[in-house]
């Protein structure tokens, strides 16, 4: 933990919210903004400068390419709270107008498979009013001359809606309001969860600190430590903390387009970054992608050289010459079930409500996922998108929902 531990202010609350990074924070700020809910709110965090969480390590895109209609809308929810984020808080003119530098998702496929999967992913996208195009190779060379394409069969892109956006701003907008409404954030660490006698709801948590606080709901917002946190109510979640390491890099001759987040077929990505600079990402596929230690940020240096840069330098040969400026490993809070959105009760401990597993997409669904845990927490069912499909239901009754479209 950073700093010292803090005592709440109140002995109970009627959301306690484990977690306050990105999805502890759209959940506690949509929940402040929603004039039916009268509540008091806790968040408790073991770091309050949110230095070592996922959502500090993220590339912070978003794009429409998933292959589920639902995913597609999640997104498109995200994208419009990022383009009129001062009319959704208010017209708080404190609050910075954002956009999103639209270069796109390239998806290539290298063989006919994946190439129709790309083909029948853009029908969903398109149906739910996504700009997707499926180009031939010589189409992706007309328009994006630096590519190698030899080995491409296809190239999937999307130009609207889709690429960088400043998501450490919206989390700084999401805290700053939620606590100017009245949510307490409390630097601390829940270490146990104490249930009623039939272990059908969770009356009270316990900190770090000694102090036993209870509540009338509990959200599990802990990202890579969300499965310790199910732990502690009895509860077990399918995820884990995978490292995933990004690299900045600067090229000794710029491109002279935006590069789209490109998804290669070895699984590496990279993108445009601003002035020169690029974006990589990835991770070791000599070894098993396996779960790592919570703490665990060790950055693999020879990743760069042995894996990725010569990835890279074979799909752009101008990146032949390329200097590394930073670069970092950050942690995938991974759902091994089906790589979706865990969230909403679960199915015995009633008020225990998940909100977990976003492996590579977590910020993008964040104003999605806490608008409708907002909704869940006041209403007891989701009112502006149903995403009663991502219930933590669906694991023991083991119904996962296929995501094809995973980075
Ligand atoms: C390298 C990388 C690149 C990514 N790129 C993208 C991208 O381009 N687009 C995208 O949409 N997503 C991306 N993601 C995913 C996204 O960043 C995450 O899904 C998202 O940040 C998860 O947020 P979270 O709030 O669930 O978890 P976290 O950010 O991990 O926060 C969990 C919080 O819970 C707290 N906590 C845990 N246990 C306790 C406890 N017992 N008591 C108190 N507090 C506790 C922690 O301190 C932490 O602050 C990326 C992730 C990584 C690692």
């Amino acid at each position: 933990m950073a700093g010292q531990t803090q005592a709440p202010k109140q002995s109970r609350y009627d959301v306690v919210i484990v977690g306050g990074a990105i999805m502890g924070s759209s959940t506690a700020w949509f929940l402040s903004n929603n004039a039916d809910f009268n509540g008091s709110v806790l968040v408790v965090d073991r770091d309050l400068t949110f230095e070592a969480c996922s959502t500090a390590h993220t590339n912070s895109c978003m794009r429409q390419q998933f292959s589920s209609e639902l995913n597609v809308r999640i997104s498109q929810f995200a994208a419009d709270f990022v383009k009129n984020i001062r009319t959704y808080m208010g017209g708080d003119e404190r609050v910075p107008e954002l956009g999103i530098r639209n270069f796109g998702y390239m998806y290539f496929a290298d063989n006919e498979g994946f190439a129709d999967v790309l083909r029948e992913s853009q029908k969903v996208q398109l149906a739910a009013g996504a700009a997707t195009e499926v180009l031939t190779p010589a189409q992706i060379k007309e328009r994006y001359p630096f590519y190698n394409v030899d080995d491409i069969v296809a190239g999937s892109i999307n130009t609207v809606d889709e690429g960088y956006w400043d998501g450490l701003a919206v989390f700084d907008w999401w805290k700053r309001q939620a606590r100017e409404k009245g949510v307490e954030y409390a630097e601390n660490e829940v270490v146990s969860i104490a249930k009623n006698g039939a272990g059908t709801r969770v009356e009270s948590i316990t900190l770090k600190s000694g102090e036993v606080i209870s509540c009338g709901q509990l959200v599990n917002a802990s990202g890579p430590r969300g499965v310790e946190t199910a732990k502690m109510a009895g509860i077990e979640l399918p995820v884990e903390p995978r490292k995933r390491f990004t690299w900045i890099f600067k090229a000794d001759q710029p491109l002279d387009r935006d590069l789209p987040l490109t998804i290669d077929p070895s699984g590496i990505h990279v993108r445009e970054n601003g002035g020169g600079t690029y974006e990589a990402g990835g991770y070791d596929h000599d070894v098993p992608d396996v779960a790592v230690g919570y703490d665990d940020y060790t950055m693999d240096f020879s990743l760069w050289e042995n894996q990725i840069w010569p990835v890279l330098a074979t799909r752009i040969p101008q990146f032949e010459a390329v200097k590394v400026t930073s670069e970092w490993g950050g942690h995938y809070a991974m759902n091994t079930f089906d790589h979706n959105a865990i969230m909403g009760p679960h199915t015995v401990v009633e008020n225990f409500i998940s909100l977990n597993g976003f492996s590579g997409h977590g910020l993008q669904q964040s104003p999605a996922m806490g608008r409708a845990t907002a909704e869940w927490l006041t209403y007891g069912e989701y009112r502006s998108l149903d995403l009663t499909p991502f219930n933590y239901a669906r694991i023991p009754e083991n119904r996962p929902i296929i995501e094809k479209a995973i980075i």
